[in-house]
Parts: structure tokens; C-alpha cells; sequence
């Protein structure tokens, strides 16, 4: 494979809203490291904040990743362009996606198996919105044939909707959504292929309401226009849902949620919350016998497994979710409509990958 010295990018350059796109010289390869040349590219809930400049990317990006200029975007596929001097694990040519939260292999947490809440944990050096990719060899996950670069594009947010529905019991029984952005309508699909008897979601957004019905939801109920709670209740004999996902971050839908989640249920939390959140303990946890979960990220690399198990057999199709594509350098549609709440994933591709 022949590679160019130059790239081109999507670079944040500036903290204010926007990106450019631009080139850059190609990275080297560290020894442990990999160039990934991209296929497919996926914007992430994050990759907006970053665009937009808000609260959040003002607050986190500095401290998360090693501020700017940086190239943006981390969920992604490609093919092995060229590897580090000390790699093993992987060879050029071979099809591949990526973990992007990198452990450190040596704290409490990764000396006790829980390497997905490492407490040093460290993000991409670079993004990947880009021609191609600079990662730790160490994150690959190779991809089964019979899965596409747009699927696998995708694999490292489905996981995180695995890894939830992974906490639970859901066969057989109520579920509730709430938020139905990518991690919800993909929470949605894992839901079902476990078997719920009846998956409600809720959200304000009427085209992602029509998208979790395709995604295999029963009831959709827009919360700006009912009162879920009520709703969930009546269609559940007085009962509540079994198992309550929070994938929205709104601190309403959030207490909401703890109303209608059943006695003895299961609360599983994958949305930040915007604030504080402030519930009645008493009435909604104690009482209630809640267990109540928190998500972060994927468990690594189990939920990478069940997902190549569940899209790379065909069990469940990811597909239908992927509503808009667009090349690098259309960047600014991909991410006004994805901001607006008008899309399922939207996935970037290389100009030179989309001409073919
Ligand atoms: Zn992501
Ligand atoms: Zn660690």
C-alpha cells in the first residue's frame, strides 16, 4: 500500500464553534502503534459537543484528550496501512475497528479485571476524521468478514448499548428507553434480540421516535407532549418497566424514569446528566429496592465480542440506523443535521473512499 505524506483532515483548530478541513502531513508509526487507513467514520454525541464548542468540550476536552489542534472523531473502520516495529497482534491489509478508551494495565481496576474503568484512563493521541489513523495496536478489533466498514464503523457505540443490556434480565419483560439518540435506538435493538417482551421509549424528537419504531420498540411517547410516566403505567397493569435504560442525560426524563421503573427493577444509566441530579432516595431507590447501574464505555473487549456476534451473523442489522453519509469534506451538513436531531448515525467517509 502506498502512502502519501500528506492527508486531509478535519481539524479543530479553534476553541469556538467549527472545524476545518485541511491537510496534514501523514503520522509516523511508533513502534506499538498502527496507521489505519479510514473507511468509515461515525459521529459521536462528543464529536457535536466538540463542534459546537459548548459547556462540556470547554470543561472536558482539555482534560480528556491533549487539547488543540486536533483531529476530530474516534468511532471508525479501515484497513492496516503500515505497523510499528514491536506490533504482533495484527498484520498490513488486515480489516479492523477500535476501542478507543486505552487502559493503563496496571492499576487496581486492570490488575482486577475492570480494564473498561481504568483510573488512568487515556483517548487516542489523534482523531480519525481523517485519510487515515494513528492507534495503539494494543485496541484493534479485527472485523469477521461478513461484516461491512459501515457496520463496523459503528461497533464501538453499539458495544456501549451491549454493555448495558449486558447488566440485566431482560427476557420475557418490560423495558423502557429513555432517549432514543444512537445509544438508545441501538439499546433498542440489543433489547429486542434478548428477548423484552415490550420495549416503550421516550424522547422530544419526533423523526428518532419513527427510527426507534424501525428499531424494534413497541411504544413511542414523545415526553413533550404526554406524561410517560403515566403512560408506562397504565400500559403496565400499574407495575412499571422491569429494566429502565437512561441514555438522554436529562435530569427529568431521569427522575421520571425512576418512577415508572418497577419494584425490584433494574435502573441502568448510560446519559450524563447535564446537572446535579436531585431524586426522593426514599420513595424511588429504598423503598423501591432499585438496583441502579452506571455504563462507562464498553467492557473490554466483551462487549466488542457479543457485538461482532450479534451484526457480524446478521442476528441483528444495524443498517436502518446509518440515515445519512457524507463525505470529509461536507462535514458541516453531517454535523447541522445530526445537532438538529435529524439522524440516526451519521457516517463520514475519506473523499477518495466515496468515489469508489
Ligand atoms: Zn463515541
Ligand atoms: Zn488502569
Amino acid at each position: 500500500m502506498e502512502i502519501p505524506k500528506i492527508m486531509m483532515a478535519i481539524v479543530k483548530t479553534k476553541k469556538e464553534r467549527g472545524a476545518e478541513y485541511r491537510p496534514i502531513p501523514v503520522p509516523e508509526v511508533g513502534p506499538d502503534e498502527v496507521l489505519v487507513k479510514v473507511h468509515a467514520a461515525a459521529i459521536c454525541g462528543t464529536d457535536i459537543h466538540m463542534y459546537q464548542w459548548n459547556a462540556w468540550a470547554q470543561a472536558n476536552v482539555e482534560k480528556a484528550y491533549s487539547g488543540l489542534p486536533r483531529i476530530m472523531g474516534h468511532e471508525f473502520s479501515g484497513e492496516i496501512a503500515a505497523i510499528g516495529a514491536a506490533v504482533k497482534n495484527v498484520t498490513v491489509g488486515e480489516r479492523v475497528a477500535c476501542e478507543t478508551h486505552l487502559a493503563c494495565g496496571e492499576c487496581y481496576q486492570c490488575k482486577t479485571g475492570d480494564t473498561y474503568n481504568c483510573q488512568n484512563i487515556r483517548r487516542f493521541k489523534n482523531g480519525v476524521y481523517a485519510e487515515y489513523a494513528l492507534v495503539p495496536a494494543a485496541a484493534l478489533v479485527k472485523l469477521p468478514d461478513s461484516m461491512t466498514y459501515d457496520q463496523a464503523s459503528v461497533m464501538e457505540p453499539f458495544s456501549v448499548a451491549v454493555h448495558g443490556a449486558s447488566l440485566v434480565r431482560v427476557v420475557g419483560d418490560t423495558v423502557a428507553v429513555i432517549g432514543v439518540g444512537p445509544i438508545g435506538l441501538f439499546t433498542v435493538k440489543v433489547a429486542r434480540a434478548m428477548g423484552a417482551s415490550k420495549i416503550f421509549v421516550s424522547d422530544i424528537s419526533e423523526y428518532r421516535l419513527n427510527l426507534a419504531l424501525k428499531a424494534g420498540a413497541d411504544i413511542a411517547l414523545n415526553s413533550s407532549e404526554v406524561d410517560v410516566v403515566e403512560a408506562i403505567k397504565d400500559m403496565t397493569d400499574g407495575l412499571g418497566c422491569g429494566t429502565v435504560f437512561e441514555t438522554s442525560g436529562n435530569v427529568t426524563a431521569v427522575k421520571q424514569g425512576f418512577q415508572f421503573l418497577r419494584k425490584c427493577g433494574t435502573m441502568v444509566m448510560t446519559g450524563l446528566p447535564s446537572k446535579p441530579l436531585v431524586l426522593d432516595a426514599s420513595d424511588d431507590i429504598v423503598w423501591k429496592a432499585a438496583k441502579v447501574y452506571g455504563v462507562h464505555g464498553r467492557e473490554i473487549f466483551t462487549s466488542w465480542e457479543i457485538t461482532k456476534g450479534l451484526i457480524g451473523s446478521g442476528r441483528v442489522s444495524v443498517d436502518d440506523m446509518l440515515t445519512h453519509r457524507f463525505k470529509f469534506g461536507e462535514f458541516r451538513q453531517g454535523f447541522e443535521l445530526a445537532e438538529a436531531g435529524l439522524t440516526g448515525k451519521v457516517i463520514f467517509y475519506p473523499d477518495s473512499i466515496a468515489e469508489k
